[in-house]
């Protein structure tokens, strides 16, 4: 099979990478395996990609770390920051091009699509202005000594990133790790190949030096499993499913002890109290669930409507739910495509399903939408108690259970009754409500009147078993830099 293929989107043609891009070359993988990647809306393949195996991760790993020891640890930080910000600019040039790719493997809306490319931009850009910046302390103990901190980088990083951001969660991963100097090995989801395998023409542009980043095509089971439990790599993040999660950490500690973060599922509460501005809270539990086709790690999947506006709220939620826009993701208008895969598609109604015989009413929804393509009907559970399956598991697509509560103490209680801690929301007009109620609940991120804003600047990462550690933001680097103190004595020998 050919190392590049043209493909046809309905916005635009272009040349598409298809194999293993280690040491800024495509290649094949050593075993000469390829896979197929579908578009969800038509379920129709678009094309093959080469399949990275075990033996290429640990040509990648070679890359990876020849680089890390020679051309790369000769660039300056100012030098990494402009590579970053060089990519970041390619990404706006090619914005149409990544936002198509986006559209038509992960079957994401056009304008989502969009967004996603100019956010990965943004973080790309943002880290860049990271580089020159990272800095240790100098510590004063006593005349006679000179003690300070060097916060170098890790040094090769394996990164295994999921399906619903693609090319966004790419720059995640890549941004903070370039920025302090590491080398990468990047293993985009199986599902989602395509946009990741472009981006990595724009490093060549971008001048990155020959096994930098490495990306790789492939499966969790062999290419994934390669990394997280490879001997020489130092650092693997995650993001993904808490199973996922488990096993990277076990593997890890089985190896070699590399450093691991993780960001996982969730199952977050969107709290709406009596006093709420319903116009506003409506549109964010909406947003809060629906957007990305309710494939977000960090959706309001839990809504809770305290017992004074539970009805009026449930009926006029599911009023502007039932407007949400379905169909073909390259229409300005569409709001929500399909889901990834049959095989999501499939997990998906067996929860809705789950639900229903569990004795929880479908408010709105509760089936396939159209006959092609893998697209799920908005879906509203009411009559929905904690212990029900459909409360306490990570759905992961369109589907949402409302609960009802009486006080303050009561949505709090609901709110924290989940092993996840990834995120909440909080939709009231008082204040003191919002602080009592935003410190209460167990979670790395709480929304106060909004919901799924996300920002590079801010930190994102779960409590409980939401995952370890944080992305984004400049807590982000504490993840890719290890700490050196060197200790230099002025003065004479102290013990003669
Ligand atoms: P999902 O179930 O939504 O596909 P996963 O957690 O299975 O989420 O996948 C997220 C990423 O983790 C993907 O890149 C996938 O290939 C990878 N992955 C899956 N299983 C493993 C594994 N055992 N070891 C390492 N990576 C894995």
């Amino acid at each position: 099979m050919s190392l590049s293929t043209t493909v046809e989107t309905p916005n635009v043609t272009y040349e598409q990478p298809l194999g293993l891009f280690i040491n800024n070359e495509f290649v094949k993988g050593v075993e000469g395996k390829t896979f197929e990647t579908i578009n969800p809306t038509n379920e129709k393949v678009i094309c093959s990609v080469h399949e990275a195996t075990e033996k290429d991760i640990d040509v990648a790993v070679k890359a990876a770390r020849t680089a890390f020891e020679g051309a790369w640890h000769d660039v300056t930080p100012s030098e990494r920051g402009r590579m970053l910000t060089k990519l970041a600019d390619l990404f706006e040039r090619d914005i149409e091009t990544l936002a198509a790719i986006e559209a038509i493997d992960n079957g994401k809306a056009i304008t989502l699509g969009k967004s996603d490319v100019t956010n990965a931009a943004g973080c790309l850009r943002y880290y860049g202005g990271w580089a020159d910046k990272i800095v240790g302390q100098t510590i004063d103990q006593n005349n006679q000594t000179l003690s300070y901190t060097r916060h170098e980088p890790v040094g090769v990083c394996g990164q295994i990133i999921p399906w619903n951001f693609p090319i966004l969660m790419w720059a995640w991963k890549i941004g903070p790790a370039i920025a302090a100097g590491n080398t990468v090995i990047i293993k985009t989801a199986e599902q989602t190949p395509l946009s990741g395998l472009y981006a990595a023409k724009l490093i060549v542009e971008a001048g990155f030096p020959p096994g930098v980043i490495n990306i790789v095509s492939g499966f969790g089971r062999t290419a994934g499993a390669a990394i997280s439990s490879h001997m020489d790599i130092d650092k693997v993040a995650f993001t993904g499913s808490t199973l996922v999660g488990r096993m990277i950490l076990q593997a890890a500690a089985k190896s070699n002890l590399k450093k691991v973060t993780l960001e996982l599922g969730g199952k977050s509460p969107n709290i709406v109290f009596d006093d709420a501005d319903i116009d506003n809270a409506i549109s964010w539990a909406n947003f809060g669930i629906f957007y990305n086709h309710g494939q977000c790690c960090c959706a309001g999947s839990r809504l809770l409507v305290q017992e004074g506006i539970y009805d009026k709220f449930v009926a006029r939620f599911k009023e502007r739910a039932a407007k949400n826009q379905l169909g073909n993701p390259f229409e300005s208008s569409t709001f929500q495509g399909p889901q990834v895969s049959q095989l999501q598609f499939d997990r998906i109604m067996e929860y809705i399903n789950h639900g229903k015989n569990e004795g929880a009413t479908v408010a709105l929804g509760g089936e396939r939408h159209g006959t092609e393509g893998y697209f799920i009907q908005p879906t509203i559970f009411t009559d929905v108690t904690s212990e029900m399956k459909i409360a306490q598991e990570e759905i992961f697509g369109p589907v949402i259970v409302v609960q009802k509560f009486k006080d303050e103490a009561e949505a709090i209680k609901i709110g924290n009754d989940s092993t996840y801690g990834l995120a909440a929301g909080v939709h009231t007009k008082n204040v003191n409500t919002a602080i009592r109620v935003s410190n209460a609940i167990k979670a790395g991120t709480v929304w106060i009147n909004n919901y799924n804003l996300l920002s590079y600047q801010a930190p994102f990462g779960g409590f409980k078993s939401s995952g370890i550690g944080r992305e984004l933001g400049s807590y982000a680097l504490e993840n890719y830099t290890q700490i050196k103190t060197v200790h230099y004595r002025l003065g004479d020998a102290l013990f003669g």
